[in-house]
């Protein structure tokens, strides 16, 4: 598969050279990515920077647009879809859901409207606070949900009135493109460019000196890069990075009633989400009912081809299929007892196992670290506030959940988790348009979603009269 393009300034553009596309499902190029240089940054940053001059101008044309391009990702659903799956290993289902969420999330932006926040408006005088776009926003996206992530920054961006040039993962480049190549029609040149390259043109772009803001999701490693790299001209930055989350199983929890939903919770796709659960905490008694009943979820998942009849895809890539490898090897090493899976399967591709790992213990790096694939660690406990505490001896801080019958309870130990959404009796359900998402300590900066992820896109000024201004 070739003939991808960039979109730069309303036109496809090509790379200084390509780079390679591999199937996690056989572990073989199946396409070529252009390579964005220098030049073509430079072209896509200067498109962006005349575009926003009379973008910021028209709401209403920017409210249509996000309109449009709902539509427009709606009627290519099954190719988009197809390149998702191809390149990220997701089922064809999964891959669905997520331009279906797109549009969703499109659509909400669409009709946000922000109040006006009128400070003074009486006789001696007017005063009102006013959120301005302020040029051009530099959007960085992980391969873990490639379509849904980059709505999140542009969409937002893109509403307040700034211009975005957006750069895929080098592991997940091509939905993005086609997405690009698809709404060269809706968008006025240099509005939304996209272009692909390797991690080197992620530091070009946040090196640049035409981006005022760096939206950015992915690993707390890069993520610490990008703000140093922000910090040299005081860029605005959004930082969405990594998690450890935890899930605390109360003592009065019922395994067999919640087995379905914290399974779901800690392998939707393949265990590779920033928000899924990383680490369960179960009450003592509670335990081995509990690691029997994911175990057997595990040992009965349909793991293949994303475009098979399967629940589970492959590892989206090499490096994260060795780094899943080494931490459960690790933790097997150190006394850890897979109670289902533990191993890669024997097959071309990057497959592993859903693993359900007991045995374990804080101070292993699988409980320690964020191991963003198929494999859970599952580990008891006795008291709750000891439980909370290392809960919270983490440097991350994204989500968490809670479950039990007693919601107050709940609330209580929700009010003493360190994390930016805390979900009871399920994992993750505060992941919508309307309510903010963004990490507590090194899990990021800032927010995305809803009116607070919104202002992040503008910058504050302060507008005073003599008299109301309409
Ligand atoms: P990554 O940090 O390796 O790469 C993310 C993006 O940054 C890629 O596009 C990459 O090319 C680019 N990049 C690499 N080096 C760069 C540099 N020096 N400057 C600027 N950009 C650079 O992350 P990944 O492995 O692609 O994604 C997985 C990580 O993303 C996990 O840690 C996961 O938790 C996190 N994530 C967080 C959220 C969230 O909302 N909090 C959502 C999804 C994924």
């Amino acid at each position: 598969m070739t003939g991808f393009t960039m979109t730069i300034s309303g036109a496809a553009a090509t790379g200084d050279g390509t780079f390679d596309v591999v199937d996690p499902a056989t572990g073989e190029v199946f396409a070529q990515a252009p390579d964005s240089g220098r030049d073509q940054l430079d072209a896509a940053m200067n498109a962006a920077a005349r575009a926003y001059r009379h973008w910021k101008l028209d709401d209403r044309a920017r409210r249509r647009t996000l309109l449009d391009t709902a539509v427009v990702l709606e009627s290519n659903i099954e190719r988009l879809a197809r390149l998702l799956t191809s390149e990220q290993g997701r089922p064809l289902p999964e891959a669905h859901a997520e331009i279906g969420w797109a549009t969703a999330w499109l659509r909400y932006y669409a009709g946000l409207e922000l109040p006006r926040e009128i400070v003074q408006d009486d006789r001696s005088g007017f005063a009102e606070v006013v959120r301005r776009p302020a040029g051009v926003v530099a959007a960085i996206v992980p391969w873990n949900l490639p379509i849904i992530l980059a709505v999140w920054k542009f969409a937002p961006a893109l509403l307040a009135g700034n211009t975005v040039v957006l750069k895929p993962s080098p592991f997940t480049p091509l939905a993005t493109l086609a997405m690009g190549e698809m709404l060269r029609e809706v968008f006025p040149p240099g509005v939304l460019n996209i272009i692909s390259g390797q991690d080197p043109l992620g530091a070009w772009m946040t090196a640049h000196s035409t981006p005022w803001k760096i939206s950015f999701t992915g690993s707390v490693a890069t993520g610490m890069k990008v703000a140093a790299a922000a910090a040299r001209d005081l860029k605005r930055v959004t930082l969405e990075l990594g998690g450890n989350d935890p899930a605390i199983v109360l003592e009065d929890a019922d395994p067999g009633r919640i087995a379905d939903d914290v399974f779901t919770g800690a392998f939707m796709n393949n265990g590779q989400n920033c928000m899924v659960i990383k680490r369960v905490y179960v009450h003592e008694r509670r335990h081995a009912e509990l690691v029997e009943a994911l175990a057997e979820r595990a040992r009965t998942a349909r793991v293949g081809n994303g475009f098979d009849d399967v629940q589970l895809g492959p590892i989206a890539n090499r490096p994260q299929f060795d780094r899943v490898s080494e931490l459960v090897t690790d933790a097997v090493a150190h006394g850890a007892v897979a109670a289902a899976g533990g191993r890669a399967l024997d097959r071309p591709g990057y497959f592993f196992a859903p693993t359900i790992l007991t045995g374990v213990a804080d101070g292993i790096r699988i409980v320690d670290e964020e191991q963003f694939g198929p494999a859970l660690p599952v580990i008891a406990y006795r008291d709750l506030d000891d439980v909370i505490d290392r809960a919270n001896d983490t440097p991350y801080g994204l989500t968490a959940s809670v479950w039990t019958n007693d919601i107050a309870r709940a609330a209580d130990v929700a009010s003493r988790l360190e994390c930016g959404q805390v979900t009871v009796n399920a994992h993750g359900n505060g992941l919508r348009p309307d309510l903010p998402f963004g990490g507590h300590k090194q899990s990021g900066i800032g927010v995305t979603n809803g009116p607070w992820g919104l202002h992040r896109f503008t910058e504050i000024q302060v507008l005073t009269a003599p008299a109301r201004v309409a």
